[in-house]
């Protein structure tokens, strides 16, 4: 039901947007607002800080809905529930929780910051520093790729306290837009997820409170890994609503198109290009679905989230690029849906450890037994 639900409001109220704002690459504001309104931007926050009080799988659910009508809505409610809030519910002192969370929960975008130029798998490496001052920390340094960076108040930003330990020297700290020498930079213009902002984030002697460390100063490493072992099942469930509407789009089309004489749908080899693709697709969503399971259970997930994020952003690109050809040469066009979700999809590969660095962890994870 809950799927559902947030499939019509973003059937009704962001599909007639959609192309337009790939092409502008801009996301509307007002879109954002009624994801506050809906309650999708705190629904694992409790309901003792404005949230919803529900499960991990519940986001899961709300991304993958969202993303069967534009992946690059369900990047907003994804980096703001399985990144910024995780990491805060799960790190944040008290009193970090009752600032910032209800704020999280009802009207303030947050973003999630550590890639930088010269530091993307090799995320330890980065060079942003922080200078402990007393009752305050001095950020200096570049942030790269900050997924909602144009519209977000609240950052989550790694940097290194002390270069020589490494990167037990990488420190959490949560910024506000409006903190002193803090600035967002440029925004790419990207392939895929084109209306969601990718930004770059300035730190220039940027001013700190200490009580806005999140975590432990030197356990920043921690918060990010966890953190994002998690997300990244979020991104299989976007992977799983894109390959699903390409899916659906496909289906439909292949009894709308007639070529010698009948359905296209009639064509064998149509039939079992969309049984392979559906086959594929209901795979990848019980990876995804599992590992969502296994999170909410308090078992150990690392394993199933790597293999449900491998699987289903290969499974995307493949499903979208059938489909594509499904259509023929109108799939090449920007009259019809299906470039855009081809485009969307490649990104699954990439962000949150790309496909090697997947392979990588599930790799350890079997081998060192
Ligand atoms: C649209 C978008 C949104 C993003 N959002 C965010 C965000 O919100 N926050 C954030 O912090 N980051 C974000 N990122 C950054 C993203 O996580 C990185 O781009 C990604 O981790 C890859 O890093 P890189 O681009 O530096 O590639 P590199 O690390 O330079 O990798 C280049 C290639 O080398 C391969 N490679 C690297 N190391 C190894 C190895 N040890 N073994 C085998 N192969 C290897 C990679 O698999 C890849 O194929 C975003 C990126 C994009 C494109």
């Amino acid at each position: 039901m809950f799927k559902e639900m947030v499939y019509k409001f973003a059937e009704e109220q962001i599909k007639p947007f959609s192309a337009e704002m790939d092409r502008e690459g801009n996301f509307r504001k007002d879109i954002i607002a009624k994801f506050f309104e809906l309650g999708l931007m705190g629904i694992e926050i409790p309901e003792q800080y404005g949230g919803t009080g529900s499960t991990f799988f519940m986001s899961v659910l709300a991304i993958e809905a969202l993303s069967m009508i534009d992946a690059s809505a369900a990047i907003y409610v994804d980096v703001q529930n399985t990144l910024v809030n995780n990491a805060l519910l799960r790190w944040g002192s008290e009193d970090l929780k009752r600032k910032y969370l209800p704020l999280l929960a009802a009207e303030k975008l947050g973003a999630y910051a550590l890639s930088e130029t010269g530091s993307g798998s090799d995320a330890f490496a980065l060079r942003a520093r922080a200078e402990d001052k007393g009752d305050h920390f001095l950020l200096n340094g570049q942030k790269m790729w900050t997924t909602n960076g144009g519209e977000a108040d609240l950052f989550i930003i790694f940097a290194n306290v002390n270069p020589e330990a490494g990167y037990r020297g990488i420190t959490a700290f949560l910024v506000e837009r409006a903190f002193d020498g803090f600035s967002v930079g440029k925004k790419e213009d990207k392939l895929g997820i084109r209306a969601s902002s990718t930004c770059e984030l300035i730190m220039d002697n940027c001013r700190v409170p200490k009580e806005n460390v999140l975590g432990e100063v030197g356990k920043g490493y921690k918060v990010a890994i966890e953190t994002l072992n998690e997300g990244r099942i979020a991104i299989g469930a976007q992977m799983l609503g894109i390959s699903q509407a390409a899916l659906n789009y496909g289906s439909q089309y292949s009894h709308e198109r007639e070529q010698f004489g009948r359905q296209i749908a009639d064509f064998q080899a149509i039939q079992f290009q969309i049984a392979d693709s559906a086959t594929q697709l209901e795979a990848a969503r019980l990876l995804v679905y599992n590992a969502a399971r296994l999170k909410d259970a308090g078992e150990n997930f690392l394993k199933e989230a790597a293999m449900a994020k491998l699987f289903s952003s290969r499974m995307a690109e493949k499903i979208t690029s059938q489909v594509l050809e499904i259509y023929g040469g109108y799939g090449y066009t920007r009259e019809y849906p299906v470039e855009k979700l081809y485009r969307d999809a490649k990104i699954g590969q990439i962000y949150e450890g790309t496909s090697n660095m997947q392979l990588q962890t599930i790799a350890k994870y079997l081998l060192s037994k």
